[in-house]
Order: structure tokens, then sequence, then C-alpha cells
């Protein structure tokens, strides 16, 4: 715009962060190790991504095979490491044909655009309007931002994209008014991650499902966050009594490796012929091979047996932790290790308190601070956890306290 010199600033990257003053070079299991030395214990798990920690064994040998050999051809050609994982994914889910992208936000675009040419290929071309909950997190795209309805994230930029309508999580009488000539699905996460670790009963989803069902509507999931383990099972929805038409995957699908995907039944991916769709990078041989490989851990025997263990292990404790520290958390919520601990104090304060004490977490929405271990972590790894939370939590009674007696 002009040409007066550049400014002088301290870091090139564009500010959308607010970034915590503290870097990594290494990573062993449920530890990232900073640069100056310290150990932290890595309860954000680079917020869901890494739920088999950092560094594993099994991930590391197959990526590094695979940079060897191959890394990308396009999806010009057939990737036999893809369509294993593709098929290996049906095999474990309701689905039968899955879609390869990047990230949580093009899992999701595709999964607007199928349950739309849903409607178009079977007859329906004015059926384009999704139905979303308040307080949903689709990602950061115009169109899933359109979908999350978060006014501070679409603020400023231009009009939004239109065919959302949303309605209080959890109102099935909000859901069936919502429904009209124009509708052509429903977008919900088993639970809401960035929303502040919320669920609606299993009972709502049942009535989801009808709905869908009554109305030949599509039933999208949002198992970006959920998905791949967090709660317990591989998938969310296996504990909520039904099955989607439609799921969108991301953060956990490889292990740390950028990776997406949407899957479908055929019957709702009609209208996803070839053409309609596509991605450069979807789905590359370094993206497979990490996929691939974080099946085998996930689908080990055994493996969410752990995870169920740990979860409760974790709860119980977080449970005593709220009854001790009533001025400082008051609830505990999620399933799985998907776990929100809600704060009574600012949420960004009890991060930064926990962080303190060397144990890493992320906050929420609804003032919630996410604890989000990987699905590796062991009973002794949460007992050290829990300690740190307790730590903490004594530091912030006491501050509490001193302030309470000076005033
Ligand atoms: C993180 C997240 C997204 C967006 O994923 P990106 O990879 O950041 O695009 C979408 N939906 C849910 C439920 C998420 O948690």
């Amino acid at each position: 715009m002009s040409n007066t010199a550049k400014p002088h600033l301290a870091s090139h990257m564009l500010p959308v962060f607010a970034r915590a003053d503290v870097a990594f070079e290494r990573g062993e299991g449920p530890w990232l190790i900073a640069t100056d030395g310290e150990r932290y214990l890595d309860f954000t798990s680079g917020v869901a991504v890494n739920a088999l920690g950092h560094a594993h064994p099994h991930l590391v040998a197959a990526l590094q095979e695979q940079a060897a050999k191959l890394w990308h051809v396009s999806n010009l050609f057939t990737i036999p490491e893809g369509e294993r994982l593709a098929a290996r994914l049906c095999d474990a889910s309701f689905a039968d044909v899955v879609f390869f992208c990047n990230s949580g936000a093009e899992a999701m675009e595709a999964a607007i655009k199928t349950a739309r040419k849903f409607q178009a290929a079977s007859g329906h071309p004015e059926r384009y309007r999704l139905i979303t909950f308040e307080g949903a997190f689709h990602g950061r795209t115009l169109a899933t931002l359109a979908a999350g309805g978060q006014q501070k994230y679409l603020e400023g930029f231009g009009p939004r994209v239109e065919g959302f309508d949303q309605v209080p999580l959890g109102d099935i009488e909000a859901v069936k008014k919502a429904i009209g000539p124009e509708t052509a699905g429903i977008i919900i996460e088993p639970w809401q991650g960035e929303g502040g670790v919320r669920a609606a009963d299993p009972s709502f989803f049942r009535a989801l499902r009808q709905l869908c069902d009554d109305n030949k509507l599509m039933l999208v999931f949002d198992e970006v966050q959920t998905g791949m383990g967090r709660t317990g099972t591989l998938f969310a929805y296996e504990k909520t009594g039904v099955k989607p038409d439609i799921m969108a995957l991301a953060k956990a699908l490889g292990g740390g490796f950028p990776m997406g995907a949407c899957l479908a039944t055929v019957e709702a991916a009609v209208g996803m012929t070839p053409g309609t769709h596509g991605s450069t990078f979807g789905g590359n041989l370094l993206a497979a091979a990490a996929g691939n490989a974080t099946l085998d851990i996930m689908l080990a025997p055994k493996f969410f047996e752990h995870v169920q263990r740990v979860s409760l292990l974790l709860k119980q404790k977080l449970a005593s932790i709220v009854d001790r520290y009533p001025d400082v958390v008051s609830d505990v919520r999620g399933d799985g290790l998907l776990i929100g601990l809600k704060a009574v104090v600012p949420a960004g304060d009890l991060v930064a308190a926990f962080r303190d004490e060397k144990l890493l977490t992320v906050g929420a929405g609804e003032n919630v601070v996410r604890l989000l271990p990987p699905l590796i972590v062991s009973e002794a790894e949460i007992e050290d956890g829990i300690a740190r939370v307790e730590r903490a939590c004594a530091k912030l009674t006491q501050a509490q306290m001193r302030q309470g007696a000076a005033s």
C-alpha cells in the first residue's frame, strides 16, 4: 500500500493466536520437554490431536519408513495405503465410503457438501439448509463458521454463508420447528469440545435420528474432536445409540499428522460423483501411513479398556478436587479423556495456575478448562497430573483467602 520502511516486528507470524511464552523441542508420551529443559505433563495433546502421545515408536517408524519411499503423488492416482485406511475406517464404523482431506474444517465442508448434494441428487435441490446447535464449533472456513454461528468469529468477514439455522442444544421442539421445506439435514457434535464439554443426552440423539428418518434428512456428526478414541470408544456416536449418515473426523486421525476425513454411507454419498469434490493433498502417502499406524494401535485388543480405566480414575480424582476446592472449580464433565473442569475463577487463571505446575491444559467455552491427556497416559501419570491440579487449586484458594483478608 505504501513504500515506507517495513515495521520491526518481534514475530512475523500473523498474530491470530495468543500464544503462551513457552516452546518445546521434544516429546515422550504425555511429556513435553521445553527448550529450557523443563518437563511439562501434556494434558492438551495438541488439542486432542496427539492421541498416542508424542514420538510414539510405532508412528515414528511408520512415517520414517514412508518418508524414505514416497510422500505425495496427488489424487490422480491410486493410493493403496489410503484405500486400506478407508476400508479399515469403514469396517470399524457405520460408513461405506471415505473422503480424505487435511483438517477438521475441510472434513466439515465435505460433510456439508455431501448432505446438500444428497438432497439435490434425490430430486430435492431446494433442500440445502442445515440445522446446527448453539455453542457448536465446526471450524474456521466461511461455511463452517456460519455453521458454528459464533458471532465473535463471524464479525468483519462479510456476509455470513447462507443456509444454517441454529437452535438450542437439547431442545427437540426447537429442532422440529426449524425443519422446513428447504432443510437438508442436522449437524451435531456428540460432545461439544470447544463449546465447553457439553452433550445432549442419548434420548435427544434418538429423537434427531427419528426426525431425520421421517423427513429424509441427513444426520451429520462432527466427530473431529470426539472421534478416534477421545471419548473412550473409537467413535463417540457408538454411545449415543444411533448412527449418523455422515461423519467428519480429523484431529487424532493422523496421530499428529494433519489429516481429516468425511465418512458416509453409500446412500448419503449418492451425489458425490467424480468431479464434485476434491483435494490436492488429502490422504497422501504420508497421511495414509500416519492414519494406518494410529489405527494399528487403537484397534489392538484392550486399548479402550485402558482408556476407560484411566478416564474413571481421572474423573473420580477430579470430583474429589471439586469437593475440596469449591471456590476454584465447581464441576467435572465429559467422557473418556475429553474432560472439562468447570472453573469458578476465570478459566484462563486456572490454565495459567496449572501451567505454573508444569501441567498443560486448554480452555473452552462456558469458563471450562479441558483436560485432554493422550489416550496412552498411564495411571501413575494421571495421579501425577492430579497432584499438579491439586497444588494449583490450593494456591488459588490461598490467594483468594489473602485477598479476602486484605479487603
Ligand atoms: C477442531 C474442530 C474443528 C476444526 O478443525 P480444524 O482442523 O481446526 O479445521 C471442527 N469441529 C470440531 C468439533 C473441532 O473440535
